[in-house]
């Protein structure tokens, strides 16, 4: 079986372009399945991750968040994959006898021992300009390299902001890029036997992340009809080509084409979540002079977002560790909470990015368990009483990590508190500031992930028990479709089938 990986291919974008995705249109009418439910937050590592291993983030515990702050991926460097290997499905499916050829699992570097082949790319970019990176190759078992031509490094995207006139230039760089993994990937495809075959591509999340304003007519930033209104959906067809190639090269296999999340509009409005703390006496700021400097920070942040110049921005911090701090800190506000004074602040386990998710952190070191309770309940009446502008409720959802289901890594990757604001509503970092705002980020970063991801099957005459699937569910569902028991394993997902 074969199973193509496409990060953040959104399923309501295939429907809405099927007419243009002759190989994915045929797939949704074989699947039995082809929406899945992503993981909480909806990002890309701990998404990737539950697909492997079949575990939630919370019993996986591989929580990064990518965003404009870490242009180093120094705290990418402090996730350690060792608990995971062996215990993705192509371990086990390896560990059972199959033979598994596996191309470019995200994080999952170096390429492990297993019975087969693996090529991992580095989850570490050296940029290479600001438009391109490289990123190193490393690969089991060794003789493979010479054998298929693998390079030693490989060209990927740069994942910072390349300038609104480069955007399109970029994108084009992209599809090489896209060439050339493809290119290898169905050599080895079809110049090795294999019971299991997986392949993961990540561009496409990148593209939709910069390119959304100048293709969705509903953000309220898109510019009217412009040279790059066509590119998100050339890449669908892109990827639509690329699983008629594979499919076409071994017709009789098993196929599942999937992601990890979709792709829509983040959100151009935001709640200013700490500003509503302060204002409820939870948090509190130090210095005097306060309400200059946020007054200061607020006019950069909407002059830069204005001018446009956020690229010379995001290259400052590209090349400086020291500057992302500053940036971050400056950004969130973060710099000027008071910490001993302050019981309750907006966690940044989510990224600093306006997307309608979040966290509070409670400050255990002022707050006792028995007052934990009494802030939580507090808390949380006061955001579902929250009401925007126009008089609707803002937050569409706020639980204690208690009330999710626990896992080994609960408490080290959840704040104590989490909450979802209405979908149109961003998270916001003022202080001193409106309660609303606008996303500083947009003209950058205007798409961002969405909960739902594709997940499609086809060359399989089992049948699906239920409507309702996780991606949680895919490793089970791999280790079903291969005969062997999934139940024996630890998984939080089940397999899809009866
Ligand atoms: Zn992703």
């Amino acid at each position: 079986m074969a199973i193509i990986g496409i990060d953040s291919l959104d399923p309501h974008l295939i429907v809405k372009h099927r007419e243009r995705l002759p190989n994915l249109s045929q797939l949704i009418d074989e699947s039995p399945t082809f929406i899945a439910r992503s993981v909480w937050p909806v990002d890309t590592i701990p998404a990737w991750v539950s697909i492997y291993t079949g575990l939630r983030p919370s019993n996986h515990g591989l929580l990064y968040v990518y965003d404009v702050f870490d242009q180093g991926l120094s705290d990418l460097a402090k996730l350690d994959v060792t608990p995971i290997k062996g215990r993705t499905f192509w371990d086990y499916a390896s560990q059972a006898g199959c033979r598994t050829v596996i191309i470019a699992p995200t994080l999952m570097y170096p390429a492990w021992k297993l019975n087969g082949i693996m090529v991992s790319k580095s989850p570490f970019e050296t940029r290479v300009d600001w438009l391109s990176t490289s990123r190193a190759v490393s690969v089991y078992p060794e003789a493979i390299k010479d054998q298929y031509a693998i390079p030693n490094e490989l060209l990927d995207l740069w994942g910072g902001f390349p300038g609104t006139k480069r955007l399109k230039e970029w994108a084009t760089l992209g599809n090489t890029a896209l060439e050339t993994e493809k290119d290898l990937g169905l050599k080895l495809f079809k110049g090795e036997e294999w019971d299991v075959f997986f392949i993961f591509f990540s561009v496409l999340d990148l593209i939709q992340h910069r390119l959304w304003r100048f293709f969705d007519e509903n953000d309220p930033t898109y510019p009217g009809k412009n040279s790059c209104s066509d590119i998100i959906t050339d890449y669908y067809v892109s990827f639509d080509a690329l699983i008629g190639e594979f499919m076409r090269a071994r017709p009789q296999a098993t196929f599942i084409v999937m992601s990890d999340h979709g792709h829509h509009m983040r959100p151009t409005k935001t709640i200013n979540v700490n500003e509503y703390l302060r204002r409820h006496g939870f948090l509190v700021q130090q210095g005097k002079n306060t309400r200059l400097r946020d007054e200061l920070r607020r006019l950069t942040l909407e002059a830069a977002n204005k001018l446009n110049i956020e690229p010379p921005l995001i290259k400052l911090l590209a090349r400086s560790k020291k500057m992302t701090q500053v940036g971050k800190s400056v950004y969130s506000s973060s710099g000027s909470i008071d910490r001993e004074k302050s019981t309750a602040f907006l966690s940044t386990f989510a990224g600093i990015k306006s997307y309608s998710h979040g966290g509070i952190e409670i400050n255990r070191e002022l707050v006792s368990d028995i007052e934990r309770s009494k802030i939580t309940r507090e808390l949380r009446k006061l955001f579902l009483e929250l009401k925007t502008p126009q008089g609707d409720n803002a937050v569409a959802c706020f639980k204690q990590r208690e009330e999710l289901q626990h896992g080994d890594h609960s408490e080290e990757i959840y704040p104590d508190l989490l909450f979802e604001l209405e979908s149109d509503f961003g998270v916001g970092w003022d202080l001193h500031s409106d309660l609303f705002g606008k996303a500083y980020d947009h003209n950058v970063a205007s798409g961002g992930h969405f909960k739902v991801a594709t997940f499609l099957i086809t060359g399989t005459t089992k049948e699906a028990a239920r409507n309702e699937i996780s991606i949680v569910d895919t490793a089970p569902t791999i280790l079903d479709l291969l005969g062997l028991n999934w139940r024996e394993f630890r998984f939080d997902g089940r397999s899809i089938f009866r």
